[in-house]
């Protein structure tokens, strides 16, 4: 049984797996930090967040210093798909944002049928579900799986 953990990340609980949403590329050991099986980009957020002030005449523009913050973007080794990213302070190891308790998990969907498709999506709130063109079935088309 996989269950979604977040847009791009499920577990699949019989293999106790983290797996990638869009291409199930095997992330890495669910009683572990997804991050450990993700490809790390550590950006320079003034790459992200553009001075808005001439940087050559003046100290402070509004982007963010590279000395007190990095942007840590994680990518799925599979299929590049952006799973998450983070600001923190420049050595700071990646935060442990999830950690779930599996054998609990296992407990809890022994008796529960696997989602459907639409019960993924949720409600079409806004009545765009025809136009969306980022939904994870479509992403999952194009790779072929
Ligand atoms: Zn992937």
């Amino acid at each position: 049984m996989k269950v979604p953990m977040t847009e791009y990340l499920e577990i699949d609980l019989d293999r106790e797996l983290w797996m990638c949403r869009v291409c199930n590329h095997e992330v890495g050991p669910a009683r572990q930090s997804y991050k450990e099986g993700l490809l790390v980009h550590a950006r320079d957020p003034r790459e992200i967040h553009k001075p808005i002030l001439n940087p050559e005449w003046y100290e402070f523009t509004f982007a963010p210093d590279p000395k007190w913050v990095q942007i840590l973007e994680y990518y799925c080794p599979g299929c590049g798909t952006l799973v998450e990213a983070e600001y923190l302070p420049p050595g700071h190891p990646p935060v442990v944002d999830m950690e779930f308790d599996i054998d609990a998990l296992k407990r809890q969907w022994a008796g529960r049928k696997p989602l459907t498709e639409a019960e993924l999506a949720g409600p079409d709130m806004a009545g765009l579900s025809h136009q969306h063109s980022h939904s994870r079935k479509q992403k999952a088309h194009k790779h072929g799986s």
